[in-house]
């Protein structure tokens, strides 16, 4: 079944216009060059709207009152993701002083233009617009998405002026999307959800289904071709979604996190990308593989630390060796490469756990359990692959599985590691255990 696709378009400077041009021009001017947030929030009033306030947003809406719609809440989230994103930046809440920002939440945009709240400088935008610390989104009939895409464009504003964000769209739209991700917990309150563990989390948001369309279509774009694309890309979804993919994939793998927080932490101009891929250690080579396993292994709750890829190529397999296979984990190498075209054999047995049900231990053994599938594939099963790097289908480099369960022959694709793993979703490895014992060896 097709989800609800996201409506994610038209935001921020990124239509039409040389966003970097604009970007630059209003982030120099943006401390500066504020919104008076009260005098705004008295200008709604005078025109009949309703204005919502909280210590970071003046939030004015023509959306008439509707009790339980969560539209009052709004303000309130957004002081608490405000916090998020400080602490995102390494920068204390306090060291905003002031700072507040002023959205309009519209139904009508001719009510905010006979105000004289939407001047006609701002282009038209399909979903949302930010301009320094002043932002404008239309109203959403999704409670999550409305507030996913007030988030969005608050935390456009917040990169803008707090930040003086100018860097290119991969990373405004990224940053924008990646600060804005978030669910309530049961107590209605903003959690920030960078990698959501469930699409029950993100309605309507449709990220990561857009992501596996443009794998199964053949479509998903290389990491190189996601950090070049222009702005004019960010017309529609999947730009979005890649920009999100490629943020993410920095800020939270393990081989890239710590360098790049420590790189988001200082100046945030046209020259990002540049001074990202000059970062000590940073391999373009390695990170485009990495970008293409993540977004051939990606799914909700995705585990970048337990999904990291090994892609050293080991000694050539000539004898039979004797290889682990931990539960818990992503793609593993097994430390032997194959030879493209020849044959092998391998042998497994053992017993792992993939987390319980109630007081019940899910236990699973090499040939797989039958009690679910994922990814067409009994779960726990043990899967053997090789990293193609040109597919038959002509999509992008990804994972081939050549052989299931507990034997199986394999004719290797290519001269490179042999890869393993247990077949689970990503985002279920955090409560597994146990190993496998595989034996591999040339096919007689
Ligand atoms: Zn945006």
């Amino acid at each position: 079944m097709r989800r609800p696709r996201c409506r994610l378009r038209g935001c921020l400077n990124c239509l039409r216009l040389p966003l970097v041009l604009v970007v630059i021009a209003v982030a120099s001017r943006a401390r500066a060059d504020m919104v008076d947030v009260p005098a705004a929030a008295a200008t709604a009033r005078r025109a009949g709207l309703r204005v919502l306030e909280s210590e970071r947003v003046a939030l004015a809406t023509d959306r008439a009152e509707r009790p339980g719609d969560g539209v009052e809440d709004l303000p309130r989230l957004f002081d608490a993701a405000v916090a998020t994103w400080c602490e995102h930046f390494g920068i204390t809440t306090e060291s905003l002083g002031a700072w507040r920002t002023f959205g309009c939440l519209v139904v009508d945009v001719e009510r905010f233009r006979a105000a004289g709240l939407l001047p006609p400088e701002i282009p038209p935008f399909t979903n949302g617009f930010c301009d320094r610390n002043r932002f404008w989104l239309m109203d959403q009939p999704n409670p999550a998405y409305r507030r996913h895409l007030l988030l969005h464009e608050g935390a456009h504003a917040f990169t803008l002026t707090v930040r003086g964000l100018a860097t290119p769209v991969w990373h405004n739209e990224g940053i924008a999307e990646y600060l804005a991700t978030h669910r309530l917990d049961e107590r209605g309150r903003f959690v920030h959800t960078p990698m959501p563990a469930r699409s029950a989390d993100v309605e309507q948001l449709g990220r990561i289904e857009q992501l596996h369309d443009l794998r199964a279509t053949g479509r998903i774009p290389s990491l190189s071709a996601v950090l070049a694309a222009p702005p004019a890309a960010h017309h529609d979804l999947p730009a979005y979604a890649a920009s999100w993919a490629a943020y993410a994939m920095f800020a939270r793998h393990p081989r890239y996190a710590a360098g790049y927080s420590t790189l988001e932490r200082g100046p945030l101009g046209p020259d990002f990308t540049a001074r990202l891929t000059a970062t000590p250690g940073f391999a373009a080579d390695r990170a485009a593989l990495d970008f293409d396993a993540f977004t051939d292994d990606l799914d909700y709750g995705y585990d970048f630390a337990r999904s990291a890829i090994d892609w050293s190529a080991g000694p050539p397999l000539e004898a039979p060796a004797g290889v682990r296979v931990a539960a818990g984990r992503g793609w593993q190498n097994a430390g032997l490469s194959l030879a493209k075209g020849r044959r092998y054999a391998l042998h497994a047995r053992g017993r792992c756990t993939l987390g319980t049900i109630g007081d019940t231990a899910i236990e699973t053994e090499p040939a797989g359990i039958a009690l679910d599938w994922y990814r067409g594939r009994p779960l726990g099963q043990l899967l053997a692959a090789q990293w193609i790097d040109a597919p038959a289908d002509g999509g992008r480099p990804r994972f081939l599985v050549l052989g299931t369960g507990a034997t199986a022959t394999l004719t290797a694709q290519a001269d490179g590691p042999l890869y393993l793993k247990l077949n689970e979703p990503p985002g279920s490895l955090g409560d597994d255990a146990g190993e496998f014992a595989v034996e591999v060896g040339v096919a007689p």
